[in-house]
């Protein structure tokens, strides 16, 4: 069957207004370190560590964890990349 109503492009003009939610580099992922206040999401580069690396970066009690998962913003990981930079960078 060849034939596919590619008819599509003519959707009505429905009221999209409003749909913007993304903000630029607001996320919703708050860092899990507490004394930083940037975000965690995936799209801003976040990354989550687990509980005994970041005990080990940053002791415990200064972050939260998230079922066993320490989910960090992208400098916070880059900073303990750094000191764990055992493994390869690639
Ligand atoms: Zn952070």
């Amino acid at each position: 069957m060849g034939f596919k109503a590619k008819a599509r492009k003519n959707k009505p003009q429905n009221a999209d207004k409003g749909a913007e939610k993304k903000k630029s580099s607001a996320g919703e992922v708050p860092c899990a370190v507490k004394s930083c206040d940037r975000f965690a999401d995936k799209k801003l580069g976040g990354r989550s560590l687990s509980f005994d690396d970041a005990t080990e970066m940053w002791g415990s009690g200064n972050f939260v964890s998230t079922e066993g998962r320490v989910r960090v913003c992208k400098s916070c990981y880059r900073a303990w990349k750094k000191e764990n930079k055992n493994d390869d960078m690639y």
